[in-house]
Parts: structure tokens; C-alpha cells; sequence
């Protein structure tokens, strides 16, 4: 079954009088495995897309299934299961608690989930292991650079066994060095089978995806399966 099954999905805003429609009779599904990346641009409904996929906001009307369960219908708690246990979140600015170490940001998801403290150090130091941190668990964020910021946003979205992984712009605010290691962090996840969706307005991170969708005005305007490329520094 799909991870993501989406049909005939609007969201519409009013402004003043003035009816904006941010996503246009929208259908998308989404199998396990695979990585997307969405661009389009500005005010074209990518953030509006994937505030919807993410749960934190739902569509005005039509069908959304995520790891087949019905989306819509769902009650505010219910929402935030979902969000906690089935999306992982990467974003542009990493959102880390500025005061807690690497160890501590990578547990909250799962303190969340009421994991007892001994299995949530375990699994947190494994997560920051995985994409390369074993040495950084005690480090708070200002003493990593931002792509180590970034690996502990990732091991932070990974920790709870996401069905999807959700990246908004996440190279957005890392120089090109940065942005290829991050970018060989995300195909070596796909790599191992975890489902990802990113935006990003870089065509060269679009091009490490394997399907590469354009907004435009609120509809899908091309959906098109590609060749992953690897970036080089
Ligand atoms: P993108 O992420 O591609 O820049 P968005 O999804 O943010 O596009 O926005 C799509 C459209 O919806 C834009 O016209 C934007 O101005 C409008 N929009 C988004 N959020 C709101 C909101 N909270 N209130 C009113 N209009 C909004
Ligand atoms: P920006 O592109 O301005 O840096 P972000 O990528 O930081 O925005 O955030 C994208 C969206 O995710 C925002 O609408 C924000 O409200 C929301 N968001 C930020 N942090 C969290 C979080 N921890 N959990 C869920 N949603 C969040």
C-alpha cells in the first residue's frame, strides 16, 4: 500500500475578499522507497503541500491517507500521534533545543512517546551514530558546525521509525561543501528504504531525488521520474 495516498486535495485561503488557492485539486501518492523532491516557485503551494503531509495542516477537502489511515477525520490527538510516530521533520533551520546536547535533542521525540529513559539513550546515541555523530553525543549546538547540526536534525527525525521523511529546504542555510554531505546522508537513507519528501529550490539537490514534482499555482504541473544524480563537491 501506498505511504502517502492523496486525492483531489484543496486548501484555500481567503485574504481580504479574495480567494487564494493554495493547493488546486492536488492528487499524489507516494510508495515506500521512494525519494521525492518538490520545487516550484514561490507561492506555489509547496509549503502548504507539505504542512498537509506532515499533519500540522489539513486540507478544506478531499482524501488523505497516510500508511493507510485516513488523515482527515482524525481528532487533534490523533494528529499528534501521527506526527510523532508515523512523519519525521527536517527543517531549514534545524530547530534544536539550543541548551540540550546532541543525546538530548535526538531523545525528545521519543520522551513524546513515553519510551523509558534507558531504551531512549540507546536508540538516540545508535540514530547519531548512523549519520556519523558517535563522537558528538555530549556536544551542545553551537559547538557543531551546521551540517553536524543538520545530522543530529536528521538522527532526530529518524529515531522514531517514520514512515516518511519530511525536509523542508533542508540545505536552505548550509554552504555547498555542507550541502553535499548532507545530500549523500539522505540517498544513503533512501538507499536503506527510507521514504523521502524534500523541497528545495537547489535543482542540483532536486536532481539527487528519483522523482522530481513541479508546483505551480496550486496544481502539480510535472511529475516525472529521474535518474538520481550524486553530488560532488
Ligand atoms: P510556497 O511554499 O510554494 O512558496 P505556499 O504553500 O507557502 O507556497 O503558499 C501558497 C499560496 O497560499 C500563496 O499564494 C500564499 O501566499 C498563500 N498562503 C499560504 N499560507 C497562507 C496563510 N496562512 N494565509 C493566507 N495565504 C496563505
Ligand atoms: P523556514 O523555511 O522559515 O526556516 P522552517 O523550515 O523552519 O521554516 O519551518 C517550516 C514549517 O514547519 C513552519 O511552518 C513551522 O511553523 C513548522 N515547524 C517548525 N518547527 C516545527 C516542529 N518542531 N514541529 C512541527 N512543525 C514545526
Amino acid at each position: 500500500s501506498h505511504v502517502i495516498d492523496i486525492r483531489h486535495v484543496r486548501k484555500t485561503y481567503r485574504v481580504g475578499g479574495q480567494e487564494i488557492h493554495a493547493l488546486n485539486d492536488v492528487n499524489l501518492s507516494i510508495e515506500q522507497g521512494e525519494f521525492v523532491a518538490i520545487m516550484g516557485p514561490s507561492g506555489s503551494g509547496k509549503s502548504t503541500i507539505m504542512n498537509v503531509l506532515g499533519c500540522l495542516d489539513l486540507p478544506d477537502s478531499g482524501e488523505f491517507y497516510l500508511d493507510g489511515y485516513p488523515v482527515l477525520g482524525a481528532k487533534p490527538y490523533e494528529l499528534a500521534l501521527i506526527r510523532n510516530r508515523k512523519i519525521g521533520f527536517v527543517f531549514q533551520k534545524f530547530h534544536l533545543l539550543s541548551r540540550s546536547t546532541s543525546l538530548a535533542n535526538v531523545e525528545l521525540p521519543m520522551i513524546y512517546a513515553g519510551m523509558p529513559a534507558r531504551e531512549r539513550k540507546r536508540r538516540a546515541a545508535e540514530a547519531l551514530t548512523h549519520v556519523g555523530l558517535g563522537d558528538r553525543l555530549k556536544n551542545k549546538p553551537n559547538e557543531l558546525s551546521g551540517g553536524q547540526q543538520q545530522r543530529v536534525s536528521i538522527a532526530r527525525a529518524l529515531v522514531n521509525d517514520p514512515v516518511i521523511l519530511l525536509a523542508d529546504e533542508p540545505t536552505g542555510a548550509l554552504d555547498s561543501r555542507t550541502t553535499v554531505e548532507i545530500m549523500d546522508i539522505f540517498q544513503r537513507l533512501n538507499d536503506q528504504g527510507i521514504t523521502i519528501v524534500l523541497v528545495t529550490h537547489d535543482a542540483e539537490v532536486a536532481a539527487c531525488a528519483k522523482r522530481l514534482i513541479y508546483f505551480r499555482d496550486g496544481r502539480i504541473e510535472k511529475d516525472e521520474r529521474i535518474t538520481p544524480r550524486r553530488m560532488t563537491a
